[in-house]
Parts: structure tokens; sequence; C-alpha cells
């Protein structure tokens, strides 16, 4: 690690590959993985992770932006990839030279679209009770006759996305009820499409029963998430494996620097040192002083309130801490490790929440553990 480096997060990749093992294995080879990469990747960097997803075997690719669309395009040429609801008509012309496949998700949507006049992948969105983007249940049908009449129109998929969060995680099977219907009519009129899919990474865990032609997991290939309810245990793992800063600054405070200022968790003779890292990497703004990171394997309180680059701490109860030292905010250090879901309840977040509110300014350090597999084998 370069000593110019102030803050950094370490991705690891084999662990989204493995992830993404866990999950192929658990639905077998009949059901396609359209691998979520938005927010560039949860955080884990677009390319690079589409790039192993793609070697790995992903059949295709999910995202909402222009610019995590061009990344996965450059690594995965020739895998599809599904703008999810987002961009407009007027991203016509990258739709065609990345060969996107668009959203629908009603008739004005799909005139929009059409007033184009150019020849178009679609996959149509049906909003199940997500109450978001998607046609309501009572108008797909119409909107499937008009997509059927439109020569330019050729409709690859239908897909929804199920309100699977906190309580509305019961409501899974009745969303899924409002589709059942629709499927049956559309097979009659021999127009369903090619991809029906609605399982992403709760349903994935939840509902096996909601496989069907694909699923497209977001959270769980990062390992942001995990069964709870023994449905289907995966063994996946974080790809984001640590988060790190170097202490930029070290002294004993001394009343020759005036008055303390009110910080929280003060006291007088406090070795302080700052950690370049602060809320304009990420970090929340509003931590108290109950949070601490990893100096040398011991803990150190954060003396709030997090600056836009820089971080106090106190470590006036770890005296070998130096100038230069590697703080760990997430990750471990000696004995010890502060864990993911450690760190997102300390954030007052979920470790989605922690994943996707880094910036873009804290620094991605690739360290994927090729070695791993065959060390835990003992060579
Ligand atoms: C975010 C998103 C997903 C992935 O969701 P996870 O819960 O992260 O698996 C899938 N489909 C759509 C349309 C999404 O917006």
């Amino acid at each position: 690690m370069p000593f110019r480096e102030t803050a950094w997060r370490e991705i690891d990749l084999s662990a989204i590959t493995s992830n993404y093992r866990a999950i192929r294995a658990a639905i077998g080879s009949d059901t396609k993985v359209f691998a979520c990469l938005k927010q560039d990747a949860y955080g884990c960097g677009a390319e690079k992770v589409a790039s192993v997803l793609s070697e790995a075997g992903a059949d295709a690719f999910g995202v909402v932006s222009i610019a995590d669309a061009l990344a996965v395009r450059k690594a995965a040429a020739g895998k599809p990839i599904l703008v999810y609801p987002g961009i407009g008509p007027n991203a016509v012309d990258l739709v065609r030279n990345l060969d996107l496949t668009i959203s629908i998700s009603g008739e004005e949507d799909l005139a929009g679209w059409l007033a184009t006049g150019t020849p178009l992948k679609v996959f149509v969105k049906v909003d199940l009770g997500f109450w978001r983007a998607g046609v309501a249940p009572s108008d797909l049908p119409g909107l499937m006759d008009l997509c059927a009449t439109e020569g330019n129109v050729a409709v690859d998929g239908l897909y929804a996305h199920l309100n699977e969060f906190g309580d509305a995680g019961s409501s899974a099977p009745a969303q899924l009820a409002r589709l059942t219907p629709l499927l049956e009519e559309l097979r009659a009129k021999g127009r369903l499409p090619g991809t029906i899919m609605v399982s992403s990474s709760e349903s994935l865990l939840h509902h096996p029963e909601f496989d069907m032609d694909a699923v497209d997991p977001g959270a769980l290939l990062f390992g942001l998430t995990r069964s709870r309810d023994g449905r289907r245990i995966l063994p996946t793992r974080p790809a984001l494996a640590a988060i790190k800063a170097r202490i930029v600054a070290l002294k004993t405070c001394h009343d020759s620097m005036g008055a303390p200022p009110g910080l929280p968790g003060y006291h007088a003779a406090m070795r302080m040192a700052v950690l370049g890292i602060g809320w304009g990497h990420g970090v929340p703004r509003d931590l108290d002083s109950s949070a601490s990171v990893l100096v040398r394997g011991q803990r150190a309180p954060i003396v709030p309130p997090i600056h836009l680059e820089h971080l106090r701490i106190d470590v006036t109860n770890v005296p070998e801490a130096a100038f230069g030292d590697e703080a760990v905010l997430l990750g471990s250090s000696c004995a010890d490790r502060i864990t993911l879901p450690e760190l997102a309840s300390a954030w007052n977040t979920d470790e989605t929440g922690v994943a996707c509110g880094l910036r873009e300014s804290l620094r991605r350090i690739d360290v994927t553990q090729q070695s791993r597999p065959n060390q835990q084998e003992g060579e």
C-alpha cells in the first residue's frame, strides 16, 4: 500500500465469484442469472465486477444508469444488459450502440421510444405491489397487445421487482399471484415472452419456487444480505472486505491550543489521532462517540463531529499508535475485527447502505484472495 493513500476500501472480487457460484448451485442450470450491478455494482466497481461475473458464467446484467451500462458493456461484450426504468428515449443512440435492452413500464413510455424509429429490445416491467416503476397488472394485457402490433419492438422478457423488504416480505406470494393469471392469458395468446423474471436477493433466499426463467439478484452477489429462515442458506461472503484510513496527525491535546471545544468524549491530555477519511468519502456525518475504529488491534473511539476529509479518534489507550498507522473502520486488525453488520449498525444503516453509501473518492483496492482455496486445502 503506497503511503500516499490516506483512505481506501478493499474489494475482494473472489467473494463475488464465489457468491455467484453459490447462487448458481442453488438455482441449477435452467434459470438464467441477470447480475444486478446498479450503483457501480453496489460500490464494488461495475467494470471489474462485470468482468469476473461474465467469466464465471453470468448470463446477463441489470443496471440503471448509463455510466454503469457503459462499464458493464466494456467488460462483457455480447451479453444482454437490461436497463431498469430510468433512461429515456434521448438515450436511444447509446441503447443502439451498446445493444441495451430497455424496460417499458407503460404506453406513454413505449410511445416515447417508438418515436425514435429505432428497433428496440424490450423487457416489459409489471408492478405487482412495490408501488414503484412498472405497468399496473390491469394494464399489462393492453400494453402487450400494443407491443405486438409494433414491428420495431421485440418483447424479450417480462419482469417484476417484488416488494420484499421488512413486513412486505410476507406478501410476496400474494404479489406473485397477481402475475400468474396474466401469464396464462399471454400463453393462451401465444405471446408469452422468452424470459419471465421476478426474483432478486430476498425471494431467491425465501422463495425458491419463484426462480422461473431468470433471477436478478444484486445484494446477494456482494454478500450484503443473508438467509435468516433457512429456506436457502447460501455460503456468501462480503465483497467489501475493509475500509481503512491512515493516521495523518497525532498529538497529545494541551491547554496551549485554547479552551477545548465541546468534543463528545474529550478528556484532559487526550492523545488524539486524525484519520485521512471523512464524510466526503461516505462516512456518515452524524456518527457519535460510541463508534470506534481499530488501531494496532485495539479499539479507539471516534471523537465527533466528522469532517469532510478528517475524522478524530482517541488513541490515549493505544500508546503504540504512530503517525502513518493504518486504522481499520471495517475489517481485521491483529486479533480484532469490525464486521460489516457491526459497522452497519454503528452507521445506523444496513450492509447495502454501507457499501452503496461510500463515495467515488474512496479508492478501491483489489484484494482478490486467489490463493485462499489452496491455502485452505493446506497447500
Ligand atoms: C435493485 C434491483 C434488483 C436487485 O435487488 P437486490 O435486492 O439487491 O437483489 C433487481 N431488480 C430490480 C429492478 C432492481 O431495481
